[in-house]
Order: C-alpha cells, then sequence, then structure tokens
C-alpha cells in the first residue's frame, strides 16, 4: 500500500511527525506533497509547481536536481559511499579541508566534521570550553549570546539560543549563557544609524564582559544577519568591534555561519565583510571558529564542518588522550556529503558565482523597491541574497505567517514568514526576471492577506520559522 502522495483511504498523514510544527494544525495547513524538483522549482504529485524562495530552510544554493552536482554524486556512490574518519581518511574529506582552509585566508586551517548546524555549534562550544581546561582555565565555562541569536535546537547549541519560542520549555534544561544586546538595526532611535546601533551594542557587551571577567568562554555571533530572529540585519562594524573586544577580554569568537556562508550575503564568509573598506582581511581579525552548514553541500546532503586556528588546534596536543578532542559523530566526514560540497565549491569558482551573485543582490533589490516603499511594511532590508521586511501588525492581521504562506502557495511561491517578517533567500539561479516575478507574487499575495488581516481579529501572530 502507498503512502505517498497520501490518499484519505490508504494512508495516515500523521505517522509523519514534522519539524517546527504544531501537528494540531495539520488539517488547515497540509504539507506540501513535493514529488521532485527542477532548478527552483518543487513539484507536487499533482503537478502544481511552487518557487523554492527560501531554498529549501536555507541550504539549497544552486536549484534542486543540478546536474553537475548530482553526476559528482553518482560517480561518489560507485567510489565509496562511507568509512569511519578515526584512523581513516579519504579524498573527499581532506580536499574539502584543505579547500576550506585556503577560502579562510589560511587562518582557520583545520576543520572539524559534523552532519548538522547544531552539532556543528556543539563542537565550538566544546572545543572552547575545552581549549581553555587545557590552558588551566577550568573557570571559564560560560557562553556569551546576543538577544534574538539562534544556533540550533540540541541542548548545548540551545542554551545559547535566544529565540524564546524554542528555548524557553527546555531552560529548565540549558547551561548557563548570558545575554548581550543585539546589534539589530531595527532598534535605531531616530537620527541613530545601524553603526550607532552596533556601537550601543558593543557597549552593552563591553561590560558584560567586564562583569563576568575570566569566566567566559566564547561569545557567539551569526555575522550580519540573525536569521531565525526575523532576518534581523546589523552593520559590519558591529563585527569589528566584536572581534577587538574579544581580543580584550581574551575570550573566544564564535561566528555561527550556518545559514549566512556560502555566498549568501555577498562574500563566501559573511565575516569578510568585518574588513575595513578596500583592505583585506587579516588573520588575527577572522573569529576563531567558524561553524558552516546548510549550503556547504548546496543543500545536497546533511554535512557540517567547524573551522578554527592553529593555537586552538594545538591546545589539544599531549600524551594525554583525554586532553585530546574526544568528540564524533558516526556520519563525521561523510564522503557523500563532503563530494557534494567539493561540487558546490567547483560551481563557485568555474561559474563566479560571488560575482553574479553581486548582480542578483541587485535585481532583487530592485524588483523588490515597490514593496519597500509599501506604508503596510516597515524595516524593508536586504544583505546580498537575502531580503525581508515586517508588515505592520495593522495588516498583518492573526496568524499572519500561516496565512501568508498559504496564500503564497496559491501562487506557485513557498515561503515561510517568520511572525510579520516576510523574506525570500531564493537559490543563485534567478535573473532580471526571475526577480521581478518573485516581487510581484510576493506583493500579490501581500495584498490578498492584508485584505482578510484587516478583519480578523487581532491574535498573536506564529513566530514559529
Ligand atoms: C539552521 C541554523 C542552525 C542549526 O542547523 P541545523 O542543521 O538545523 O541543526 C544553527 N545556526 C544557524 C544560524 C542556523 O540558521
Amino acid at each position: 500500500m502507498s503512502t505517498f502522495p497520501y490518499s484519505a483511504a490508504a494512508s495516515d498523514p500523521r505517522n509523519l511527525w514534522h519539524p517546527c510544527t504544531q501537528m494540531q494544525r495539520l488539517p488547515a495547513v497540509p504539507p506540501l506533497q513535493i514529488a521532485r524538483g527542477s532548478g527552483p522549482w518543487l513539484i507536487d504529485a499533482a503537478g502544481r509547481r511552487y518557487y523554492d524562495a527560501i531554498s529549501s530552510w536555507w541550504v539549497n544554493l544552486f536549484g534542486h536536481a543540478h546536474p553537475g552536482i548530482g553526476a559528482a554524486l553518482k560517480d561518489q556512490l560507485d567510489t565509496l559511499e562511507h568509512v569511519m574518519l578515526a584512523g581513516c581518511v579519504h579524498r573527499p574529506a581532506a580536499e574539502l579541508a584543505e579547500r576550506l582552509s585556503t577560502l579562510a585566508g589560511g587562518a582557520l586551517g583545520h576543520a572539524f566534521y559534523a552532519s548538522d548546524g547544531a552539532s556543528a555549534m556543539e563542537i565550538a562550544l566544546k572545543m572552547s570550553f575545552h581549549y581553555w581546561r587545557n590552558r588551566g582555565q577550568t573557570q571559564r565555562r560560560t557562553f556569551v549570546r546576543l538577544r534574538g541569536g539562534y544556533h540550533g535546537e540540541t541542548l548545548g547549541a540551545l542554551a545559547v539560543t535566544d529565540v524564546q519560542i524554542f528555548r524557553d520549555v527546555y531552560a529548565p534544561l540549558l547551561a548557563q549563557s548570558h545575554v548581550a544586546m543585539s546589534p539589530d538595526a531595527r532598534q535605531a532611535v531616530p537620527g541613530e544609524t545601524a553603526d550607532g546601533v552596533a556601537a550601543r551594542a558593543l557597549a552593552d557587551l563591553d561590560a558584560l564582559l567586564a562583569k563576568h571577567a575570566g569566566t567566559v568562554a566564547a561569545v557567539v555571533v551569526e555575522p550580519l544577519v540573525q536569521c531565525a530572529a526575523g532576518m534581523a540585519m546589523h552593520d559590519a562594524a558591529y563585527l569589528r568591534g566584536l572581534r577587538a573586544l574579544c581580543d580584550r577580554h581574551d575570550v573566544h569568537l564564535i561566528a555561527d555561519e550556518i545559514a549566512v556562508g556560502c555566498g549568501r550575503t555577498g562574500t563566501f564568509f559573511a565575516w569578510e565583510q568585518a574588513a575595513a573598506q578596500g583592505q583585506p582581511l587579516v588573520a588575527a581579525q577572522r573569529p576563531d571558529f567558524v561553524c558552516l552548514s546548510k549550503g556547504i553541500t548546496a543543500g545536497y546532503l546533511p554535512l557540517s564542518v567547524v573551522l578554527t586556528r592553529t593555537a586552538v588546534y594545538e591546545a589539544f596536543l599531549d600524551d594525554s588522550v583525554a586532553r585530546g578532542f574526544l568528540h564524533s559523530h558516526s556520519y563525521t566526514g561523510n564522503p557523500l556529503a563532503c563530494r557534494a560540497a567539493l561540487a558546490a565549491l567547483d560551481l563557485f569558482e568555474r561559474e563566479s558565482v560571488l560575482e553574479h551573485n553581486r548582480e542578483r543582490a541587485r535585481w532583487l533589490q530592485q524588483a523588490f523597491a515597490p514593496l519597500a516603499a509599501d506604508p503596510r511594511v516597515e524595516h524593508a532590508r536586504q544583505r546580498g541574497l537575502i531580503w525581508a521586511c515586517d508588515v505592520r501588525e495593522h495588516w498583518a492581521g492573526a496568524r499572519f505567517a500561516e496565512r501568508f504562506h498559504l496564500a503564497a502557495r496559491e501562487r506557485e511561491l513557498l515561503v515561510r514568514p517568520i511572525g510579520n517578517t516576510v523574506y525570500l533567500m531564493p537559490p543563485y539561479v534567478f535573473d532580471a526576471d526571475g526577480a521581478r516575478w518573485l516581487a510581484e507574487r510576493v506583493a500579490d499575495t501581500l495584498d490578498a492577506v492584508c485584505r482578510e488581516g484587516a478583519v480578523s481579529d487581532p491574535e498573536p501572530s506564529s513566530h514559529v520559522a
């Protein structure tokens, strides 16, 4: 008996418990029954198509069923599907580590693999704590998170996550961390610029680090865009200041580039934009840890990686086994996943993706300019290939995110607003016409949703991504 596509008679959709979903809403928001993908399109079992304008939760880079990545994976499938990475090494894992080191300017030449974003965060947190311990500083055992920060939902990652809907229920289980002001530019007071907000956030962090001197292991940040917080964007000056503060207070800096890395914000690593105007980024200006996942395999397979400095790596070298970093996952460094990542890096090089993305960012900006000026929205903002705006409460109405998502589906568009924030994070495949098509469909959806919103009674919107 087939359970796909779902048919009421033959199967029970409740067998499958969906992530990040209140399952009671399943009848109201039935899952799209996706049969296949092609470029930016997802095609359902009935043959209807949807533009994947959020890159399937921010992982897809080059569209679905990309022939180049598919070919690399097919070759890898016939060569080596998996081998444990303790005591063994293979070409895809070794080559990927080397290429990532080069991309990070040689400053972060040690790559530790895992399988998803949250586990990369766990690794960075454990490594930082263990580094200080190996150095005799056992009192450094807390972390600093930023207001609105999101780093994944396992207990360690959740301890430094500050999105209430994910965190609050589990708060009794979480390790202690301190929370510092977010540099979110939307907090600007009249007359204040984004770098003014950044300066205030840095002053707040400075005071926090002074207050907890000697007990903090690391500060955790999503450079340039706090995505799960609702695409909260900040000035790059914050990153420069953050590096200086971490140096001054002698704490590690962990850059979570799981969502913003891999070219999403205009540079391969978002952190590169911390460089002073026209200056190259020197090694000392980089973070101590960079976490990548999501787009690293172009959305093909689960893989994450933590890149770190030689100073960290060397603090684990010792005759004692226990001073080593004894962390592993069964699929650490999986050859198929690493091969997909290599194929993605090949595309970045061969097709000058970063260069083309600058043009795509302009198309996006131009196409969405009318919406940015729409009085129903505020805080229209963009970083590279992330565009977002907040729909004013008056127009949004109850259950805005859900209603917008459903109305967009009817217009061949797959989007999932966060609260009242409508955002796009499309794969790197659209042209000027594509950007205009997206903008038209978003505007059309907004019209439809605002028409109903004005009449429904105000009840808090869902804040689930
Ligand atoms: C998605 C995300 C994570 C968690 O990654 P998973 O693979 O979902 O565990 C961590 N940090 C950021 C910034 C993310 O966007």
